[in-house]
């Protein structure tokens, strides 16, 4: 595997893949590295000639200071595990290479209703942040496929979003990755190594109660499934920042539903100062 901390050799070895009629793929990460992670890459090395992946915590995706400072770092773990993997290349940047200029003015990208609806709301300007380093890292690797989780739904969507506003969508195929959940259910993530062991246990009730939202989906008012998913997770102690059911498409609540629209149900809740996100698309 090769390494780069320097955007222009990674600038230049991608140029010169690109050269050699290599087909690229890319896998942006922040670390912390999971099996949910890796299954970007293989699906990246079924797809392309070289992968790249990128780990990089960025900073203006965080709202919340406390949470950057508490972002878990597990680079030698993350090498290892990339390398075992075969991956081609490490792009591991400091913030100064992306943002040369500092972090003070950002780009701001017309995302609509995704700034201000259940993500965008809670975590305000997080998605701006998300399209900021997604558009310099996508500049910097000129990637042919791009490999997103469903995990991060929303992140998806605005990713999509981006590559439609930048005119990128005509070169870089989007792929979106199944999420890979633990035995029990819980939805892999970086942050669930922030658990203690007694939330860790609580946890999955997350993915049960997505899971039964799922099964009891009827046409007509879906509301009382929301409202008993809710009352559960908070008897367990979660604190929930949202739980909706939204059309997958735009992820507009739904209140009614006419049997075919295609719908996603999503969760935000904290336990304790642990921040965890789910969703299942539901039909
Ligand atoms: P992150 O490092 O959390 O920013 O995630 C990097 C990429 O991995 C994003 O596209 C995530 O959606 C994806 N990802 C995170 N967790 C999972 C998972 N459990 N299954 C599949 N993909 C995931």
């Amino acid at each position: 595997m090769i390494s780069f901390k320097s955007a222009n050799d990674l600038r230049k070895w991608t140029e010169s893949q690109r050269k050699e009629g290599k087909i690229i793929g890319f896998v942006p990460t922040m670390g912390a590295l999971h099996p949910g992670h890796i299954s970007l890459i293989q699906l990246a090395q079924k797809d392309c000639d070289v992968t790249v992946c990128s780990i990089f915590v960025n900073p203006t995706q965080f709202n919340d200071p406390a949470d950057f400072e508490k972002y878990p770092v597990t680079i030698e773990r993350d090498i290892h595990l990339l390398l075992q993997q075969q991956t081609d290349a490490l792009f591991l940047p400091a913030v100064a290479e992306i943002y040369p200029e500092g972090t003070g003015s950002l780009r701001h990208y017309a995302l609509g209703d995704m700034d201000s609806l259940l993500e965008g709301k809670y975590r305000p300007g997080h998605f701006q942040g998300v399209c900021n380093v997604v558009h310099r890292l996508l500049d910097m690797v000129q990637p042919d496929h791009l490999y997103l989780g469903q995990k991060d739904c929303q992140q998806c969507m605005v990713i999509n979003r981006l590559l439609q506003l930048t005119g990128m969508d005509n070169r870089i195929q989007l792929h979106i990755a199944p999420t890979l959940r633990e035995p029990d259910g819980l939805a892999m993530s970086s942050r669930n190594r922030r658990l203690t062991p007694e939330q860790r246990a609580l946890a999955p009730l997350l993915y049960q109660q997505l899971s039964a939202i799922s099964r009891q989906l009827h046409p007509g008012d879906i509301t009382p499934l929301l409202t008993t998913a809710i009352q559960a997770i908070e008897k367990a102690g979660f604190r929930p920042d949202y739980f909706e059911i939204a059309d997958a498409s735009t992820l507009q609540p739904v209140h009614q539903w006419d049997g075919r629209q295609s719908l996603v149900a999503l969760v935000a809740a904290f336990l304790g100062d642990v921040r965890l996100i789910d969703n299942l698309p539901l039909n």
